[in-house]
């Protein structure tokens, strides 16, 4: 059977040189190029979702999880919609929300790849590298202690800030800087009004889409199905226009510094070799190569 099938094989092949011989149209003509390749990340969070509004909606034993876990991936599918509009030939989606196991992987349009769990320190950006043209950010939340901001905190709830080289980072921000280390430009954020407000503030004239404005405590929100429509839309956009966006990356030295919202844990932070205690609440460190710094927040956000 097998000696067979490759006997089969080789005919198949020696004829189909013989037919792309005889039919010169096939052949690629002079001045052709070769399809360009557009290989777009998306990091996908949950707090920023159309329609959220309460932790208990995010988190796995939540009675309405389901239906906002829906709405994350009819969000990150607009998403992907947007990014074929624009040309898009590999997409990677990444569940960038607590257990990394939200986004239900039958609902996901098939053009996308998915990366689930938690594994190496690039957290929210897990699964970047060079090859990558542009990153989408979706679902984000602004800084901790933002005011009208839906859900608002930096990576858990046990941090208060995160400040690199001065600047006050919301997720977007530091995840915006991991994406530069690859120089691998953020094009398009979507979220509460809070976060499209700070992410403009530190990455520049990005696309955004506001899909709800926070009211203290609670929010107005666009329906999910409008958002859905101007999130594929903004994303076709930015991609389309893939050339004004520059990587965010923030000159070495790199120095990071962490306030925690419990001294016991900047105390326990301070341990790791090289961590500075800078204050009752935060340690900082300081190094010329940024993976580092990432490997090191990693580690003190435990
Ligand atoms: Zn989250």
């Amino acid at each position: 059977m097998r000696k067979t099938a490759v006997i089969l094989a080789a005919g198949m092949f020696f004829a189909a040189i013989l037919a792309a011989a005889s039919l010169p149209a096939l052949a690629a003509s002079p001045g052709q190029q070769p399809a360009k390749k557009l290989k777009v990340f998306i990091s996908v969070d949950m707090e920023g979702i159309s329609g959220v509004i309460n932790w208990d909606e995010t988190e796995i034993t939540g009675p309405d999880y389901s239906l906002f876990r829906r709405l994350m991936t009819l969000e990150a599918n607009a998403a992907i919609a947007g990014a074929l509009d624009a040309g898009a030939t590999d997409i990677v989606v990444r569940d960038g929300h607590d257990s990394a196991r939200n986004i239900l992987p039958d609902l996901l349009r098939p053009e996308a790849q998915l990366i689930r769990e938690w594994n190496g320190p690039l957290s929210m950006m897990e699964g970047l590298d060079r090859t990558f043209d542009a990153v989408v950010f979706i679902g984000y939340h602004a800084r901790a202690g933002t005011p009208d901001a839906v859900l608002k905190h930096t990576m858990s709830l046990q941090i208060y800030d995160l400040i690199l080289n001065g600047v006050r980072l919301p997720e977007a921000g530091w995840n915006a800087a991991i994406a530069g280390y690859f120089d691998v430009p953020v094009v398009f954020l979507s979220g509460d009004a809070a976060i499209v407000k700070q992410a403009k503030e530190i990455l520049g004239e990005i696309e955004t889409v506001a899909v709800k404005e926070g009211l203290g405590k609670a929010a107005k929100m666009l329906a999910p199905a409008k958002s859905q429509e101007l999130i594929q839309r903004g994303v076709a956009s930015a991609l389309k226009n893939l050339k004004a966006f520059k990587p965010y990356k923030p000159s070495p030295p790199y120095k990071l510094e962490v306030v925690f919202t419990d001294e016991n844990l900047a105390k326990r932070a301070s341990w790791v070799p090289g961590i500075v205690r800078t204050g009752e609440r935060s340690v900082g460190y300081t190094s010329n190569d940024f993976m580092d710094v990432i490997k090191y927040f990693r580690l003190v956000r435990l």
